[in-house]
């Protein structure tokens, strides 16, 4: 049986049961493969609109990068509206935004709702390294509010930053009140729970070997098969060769996270006064938060051959003593990693393959939000309205370069020079 990568997520998880294997021959209307937030999502929806569903997961209930994550809930997409615009128009963009801010709201209302104990804190900054990402930031607050009606950003100086995170590091930033952190895993078991109430049958320990394309697809695993109607497909970066079409335009990155011992109240709060989650400007960025106990939970680096090296708790350690030198000589008492989904262009990556497979992948470090939001999208779609999932599949991907055996190495030279830019600039 497969047990969690150890991390402090999983050391602080709340107990839940141990779901048994698929065994044997099961019909069903919805087939979902993947037991993260994309996976839970659409089968919570699914469910609610009177469907029967089964969920394969491999491992278990947040195995991957939903059990793993930064818990920084963040609004929009990653490359900006700017992009979405010159890709796909004006008005899809506005359509993608709203859906975007709804993203956010269905992660609070379900929360309250299925009353996940997640330790939820509202508030996201994203800090300034330099004074022309101070700059950049500003322009762009001010026009999410002219032109996107977007009033929920606050900018913030120096002085004004000190009252949510107390480093040197910063030349201002920007306050998001629709932002704000959770317990990864914990957020996952609820939804789990939650999918389970409304009807869902989740397998854990059955990882899918197989998915047979037809009217009915036949959907394996090494011991029993769901026959359905619909498949919905949320492996995401740890798809592996299950359809390697898909694996393409995903470049699985691992990046990592470092937890601290317990600080204690007093010196968690004089660094970060106001509970936010913070993420930095750098392209290669660096992302932080305070847990409930009173640590500080500092992700970031990334490695785009996918592997842990053996200096990266190490490495982690310095860029948070930078952040926070008070912090040099603390225990750190958790390390871990996990692969983020990111593709080419940096938008999520929704389709179907034929009438009844539909896949949801590529959230590009926004998946807290954007996974939940992509549930509900594909549990409209199976019921029938496709409209607003469609918005998202017209989005045009293209795979990496160089195909699986040289996209690896094309893409960590293409991020060598980012990171260089991150100095240099
Ligand atoms: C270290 C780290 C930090 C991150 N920080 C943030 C953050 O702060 N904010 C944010 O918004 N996003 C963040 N992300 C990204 C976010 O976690 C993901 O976008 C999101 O969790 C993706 O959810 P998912 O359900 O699509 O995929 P996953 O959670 O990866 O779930 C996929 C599941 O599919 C299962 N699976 C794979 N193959 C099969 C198979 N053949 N059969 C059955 N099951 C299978 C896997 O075991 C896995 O459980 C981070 C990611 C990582 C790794």
């Amino acid at each position: 049986m497969t047990g969690y990568e150890p991390s402090y997520y999983v050391a602080s998880r709340n107990p839940g049961p141990r779901r048994h294997g698929l065994a044997g021959r099961v019909s069903t209307d919805v087939c979902v493969v993947g037991g993260g937030y994309a996976g839970l999502s659409a089968a919570l929806e699914l469910a609610e609109r009177g469907f029967h569903v089964t969920l394969l997961e491999a491992a278990l209930v947040g195995f991957g990068a939903s059990g793993r994550n930064g818990g920084q809930m963040l609004n929009g997409l990653n490359p900006g509206v700017a992009a979405v615009e010159k890709l796909a128009g004006e008005t899809a963009s506005r359509a993608i935004w709203d859906m975007t801010v709804e993203a956010t709201d269905i992660v609070r209302r379900r929360i309250q709702r299925h009353a996940i104990a997640c330790d939820w804190r509202p508030g996201y900054v994203h800090a300034a390294t330099k004074p022309s990402h101070f700059k950049a930031m500003v322009e762009d607050a001010e026009m999410m509010a002219a032109r996107y009606g977007y009033h929920d950003q606050t900018v913030l100086d120096r002085a004004a930053l000190a009252a949510h995170v107390v480093s040197e590091r910063y030349h201002g930033g920007v306050f998001d009140h629709g932002g704000g952190h959770l317990h990864p895993l914990n957020y996952a078991l609820g939804l789990a729970e939650a999918a389970e109430t409304a009807g869902v049958v989740i397998h854990e320990d059955s990882r899918v070997t197989e998915i047979q394309e037809g009217p009915r697809p036949l959907v394996r695993t090494a011991h029993g098969e769901v026959d359905c109607a619909h498949v919905v497909l949320a492996a995401n970066a740890y798809v592996g060769d299950l359809r390697p079409r898909l694996a393409r335009t995903i470049m699985p990155v691992a990046t990592f996270i470092i937890a601290t011992e317990p600080l204690g109240a007093e010196v968690v709060n004089r660094l970060m006064p106001s509970n936010p989650c913070v993420s930095d400007s750098n392209f290669v960025l660096d992302y932080f938060r305070r847990s409930a106990d009173h640590r500080i939970l500092f992700g970031g680096g990334a490695s785009y051959s996918g592997r842990t090296g053996p200096h990266e708790p190490m490495v982690m350690r310095g860029k948070m003593a930078k952040t926070f030198p008070e912090l040099r000589d603390v225990k750190v008492e958790h390390f871990w990693g996990g692969l983020v989904d990111i593709t080419a262009n940096r938008l999520p990556d929704f389709g179907r393959l034929g009438d009844n497979l539909w896949y949801l992948q590529g959230f590009s470090g926004h998946g807290i939000a954007l996974t939940n939001l992509a549930g509900k999208l594909v549990a409209e779609a199976v019921a029938g309205d496709a409209g607003r999932f469609d918005v998202f599949a017209r989005l045009k991907h293209r795979p990496f370069p160089g195909g699986p055996l040289l996209r690896t190495p094309l893409l960590m030279a293409a991020m060598m020079w980012f990171r260089l830019r991150d100095l240099l600039s």
